[in-house]
């Protein structure tokens, strides 16, 4: 009789195997495209959990967008120079997490580049480079050492005026994250978080293989220069060939360099592989301001934490323990 359950059990987890399918959305979040794949058994049964993920970046991006002012994140910038603001204890542990960021990059990622955000613009409405002196003032203001923690309270103080904190490097990032741990908390058998690049997956796919990543060459971008399988875990790459200006013949990417307010040149794509797209995705950006040699060389010495960088003249580089297949 045992046995006989035993058998009609497997035989029913099977067909529920069998019947489970890949279901994906693709939307518009945080001012990006996101793509979200689930595992289900059924289309109103992923609709449900697809909704519950959209839901759950939509309520980050309220906590950590700089550009809608009912933001705690506004908050904090408005008060710069001014008070400390008692924020929730999620935004206090990312920003304390982003500040680790910056110790262990030596400042190349920073939270507080915002304020340079003010003179580089790369919607398109820029037509001059920034002066000398406009872009010493904007870097005046940058400098996580000047973002206060006050653990017992959970408030932040940025100490100087003018100071800012955004966290276009960092947030796509740990949307994914908390995305994902909310499905997998729900029960979600797999599935991939996609934040235009900066994605997270758990699981496989229902015939067993494991997810795959196709990582494109900002140089031809019809074309795949790796295929690489992803097992629970980040991979974000950050690359300059959307968001860039050019004068003179030089181009100038969106990642700017804390210490020298000029965007970071010569790296025009990064991507990461780490537990977390959090950490993936800070460590990206932090990799085109590092340089190929620094940032190669910071990568590995994180454990479990993986990079392939390509530079403007085409060279690849990768960090120590990756292999590319070519597809
Ligand atoms: P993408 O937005 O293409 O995914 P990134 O994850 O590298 O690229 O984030 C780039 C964004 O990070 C910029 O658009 C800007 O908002 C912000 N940023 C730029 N420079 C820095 C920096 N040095 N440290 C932290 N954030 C930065
Ligand atoms: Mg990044």
């Amino acid at each position: 009789m045992k046995k006989l359950l035993f058998f009609s059990l497997t035989f029913l987890l099977s067909l529920n195997a069998l019947a489970e399918d890949i279901y994906k959305r693709t939307l518009k979040l945080m001012g990006s495209r996101f793509e979200i794949t689930v595992i289900a058994g059924n289309k109103a049964e992923a609709d449900e959990y697809i909704d519950l993920a959209v839901i759950e970046i939509v309520r980050i991006e309220k906590l950590i967008s700089s550009w809608d002012p009912n933001s705690q994140t506004s908050e904090i910038n408005r008060n710069a120079g001014l008070k400390a603001v008692t924020v929730d204890r999620e935004l206090f542990n990312l920003i304390q997490r982003a500040i680790k960021i910056s110790e262990i990059t030596d400042g190349a990622f920073d939270i507080s580049y915002a304020s340079m955000d003010r003179i580089w613009k790369f919607d398109g409405s820029m037509n001059e480079m920034p002066s000398e002196e406009e872009i010493k003032a904007s870097v005046a203001k940058v400098g996580f050492k000047n973002i206060l923690l006050d653990e017992k309270n959970s408030t932040v103080f940025l100490k100087n005026s003018g100071m800012k904190i955004g966290f276009g490097a960092i947030g796509k990032g740990y949307a994914a994250d908390k995305a994902k741990d909310l499905l997998l908390s729900k029960g979600v058998p797999g599935g991939i978080i996609n934040a235009s690049g900066d994605m997270n997956t758990w699981g496989k796919q229902p015939d067993g293989r494991e997810w795959m990543v196709a990582l494109t060459n900002p140089l031809n971008k019809d074309q795949a220069f790796a295929l690489l399988p992803l097992r629970e875990g980040a991979v974000v790459t950050s690359g300059d060939y959307e968001k860039f200006v050019k004068f003179n013949g030089v181009r100038y990417s969106h990642i700017i360099n804390p210490k020298t307010g000029y965007p970071a040149t010569g790296i025009i794509s990064v991507s990461v592989f780490a537990h977390k797209a959090e950490l993936a995705d800070a460590l990206a950006t932090s990799v085109f301001v590092l340089g190929k040699d620094v940032g190669l060389n910071r990568i590995d010495q994180l454990p479990q934490v993986e990079c392939i960088i390509i530079e403007a003249n085409g060279n690849i580089s990768t960090s120590k323990n990756i292999k590319i297949n070519s597809p």
